[in-house]
């Protein structure tokens, strides 16, 4: 599968691309927000269509069909939700028309100086002020896809003058192109978070991160926020982009601040301004990184994902040593509020039983509870399904591989003894994927002894 390759023109190099390279039907320039005026009737008359709506134009060969033909109606459902989202008054975008390419023949496109000027060897997508061109795709999810990643780039030039740094213009872009159209309402959702992988065919960023992560090439969030798509970009860094994003833009605790970034889009310290923005959680920002990198899934559940940070689960502790601490099962990491010393040795009992799944079949269902040992019929992540998982988020910036980590946490199950190479906070999940934790119920009782 193939990704969006695009490269990042800024608005003057691409009216100077235009000025340099008008087409042989270019009639007049672009603007920023207004794409060329060109002669439609000399391309009707050479088997190229042109479909207009509301906010857009689309110029294609491809035959007509249902999923080509309804693409101006998709882009004008999007335009709405791009204007309420980047805080553009609805009345500015009320005469906006984008112009949009979708080729099967590209020859048939150069030889009216359709494309793109400078950029004709452009591999999926590429947008230039108020135009983008897409080559056509061989599913009708990944086609809307690159129209709606190429569409958020040309509403961002339009109205905001820019797209700011390679990860969040990319990272915005794939947010808004992972999308859902509802086959009987027409009603399209931007920004979603795909339930499987046959929503989205071709997409495959998930599986993207997941071997990445699993071939020991995970990225950091620093590393992410130096992508640079001035350089055409690999899938792998779209599809880390686009992880970024999502989670920034989903998760309650940084969600707000990630919003707010679309007002700083023109500003050449944007990532200054990141920083800044998450400077009181920057620590828990970059290393819940790290536990939604390794437990990225389908459906991922945000809310209940979120890190407890705060030790909601502790319900006693010193007495002759031993820590008493509840954990949900249906939540991800949760801190024991405990601080494990290098070097030391603890004891981890747990015990409780709870609900980890519920079996459907047909109308029946059928929960399946179990101990912190897990259900071993049942694996996830190579561990049983429901095991306690322990996790140290250690302080300072580079733990001892060998410290669990929310990476690589320890396996706990009914019992384990720690011995941390690095000091830090204790944390506990039960062995669940991201996207199951909604059928969990009840809690599980870990005691902590030590150091010994
Ligand atoms: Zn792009």
């Amino acid at each position: 599968m193939r990704l969006p390759r695009v490269h990042r023109p800024t608005v003057n190099a691409a009216l100077l691309l235009f000025a340099l390279a008008t087409g042989s039907l270019a009639e007049s320039p672009a603007t920023p927000n207004s794409p060329r005026q060109v002669d439609d009737r000399q391309i009707e008359s050479s088997g190229i269509r042109k479909l207009t709506s509301k906010h857009l134009i689309l110029v294609t060969d491809v035959p007509s069909s249902p999923e080509v033909d309804r693409l101006p109606q998709v882009f004008d459902a999007a335009v709405p939700q791009w204007a309420a989202y980047f805080g553009v008054n609805e009345q500015k975008t009320a005469h906006w028309q984008a112009r949009a390419y979708l080729i099967g023949d590209r020859r048939r496109f150069e030889s009216l100086g359709l494309m793109p000027p400078g950029r004709a060897d452009f591999v999926n997508g590429i947008s230039m002020g108020a135009e983008l061109w897409l080559h056509d795709q061989p599913t009708a999810y990944y086609r809307r896809h690159l129209l709606l990643h190429e569409g958020t780039h040309v509403f961002m030039a339009s109205f905001l003058g820019g797209c700011g740094p390679g990860w969040y213009m990319e990272g915005t872009a794939e947010l808004f192109a992972t999308h859902r159209l509802d086959e009987q309402t027409g009603a399209l959702t931007l920004r979603i978070m795909p339930a499987n992988r046959e929503e989205v065919p071709m997409l495959g960023r998930i599986k993207l991160i997941r071997d990445a992560v699993a071939a020991g090439k995970l990225r950091t969030l620093p590393a992410v926020l130096q992508i640079d798509n001035r350089e055409q970009l690999g899938n792998e860094a779209y599809a880390w982009c686009w992880a970024a994003a999502k989670f920034l833009d989903t998760h309650p605790r940084y969600r707000d601040h990630f919003r707010a970034l679309s007002k700083s889009v023109l500003d050449p310290k944007f990532n200054e301004i990141v920083r800044r923005e998450y400077e009181a959680d920057w620590p828990k920002l970059t290393a819940e990184w790290l536990a939604y990198i390794t437990t990225l899934d389908h459906g991922y559940d945000f809310e209940r994902m979120a890190i407890d940070f705060d030790s909601h689960g502790r319900i006693s502790e010193g007495a002759g040593g031993a820590h008493l601490i509840s954990i949900h099962a249906d939540r991800g990491w949760q801190s024991s509020g405990m601080r494990l010393e290098a070097g030391e040795s603890y004891k981890v009992l747990a015990t409780g039983r709870y609900q980890i799944a519920v079996e459907k079949n047909g109308d029946a269902t059928r929960p399946w509870s179990c101990e912190p040992g897990g259900v071993t019929i049942e694996y996830h992540d190579g561990h049983p399904l429901g095991m306690l998982l322990g996790a140290i988020q250690a302080e300072g910036e580079t733990a001892p591989p060998a410290t669990p980590s929310f990476v690589q946490p320890i396996a706990i199950g009914l019992q384990a003894t720690i011995k941390p190479e690095a000091s830090g906070t204790l944390f506990f999940r039960v062995n669940d994927s991201a996207a199951g934790l909604g059928d969990n119920r009840g809690t599980l009782t870990v005691n902590v002894i030590g150091p010994q």
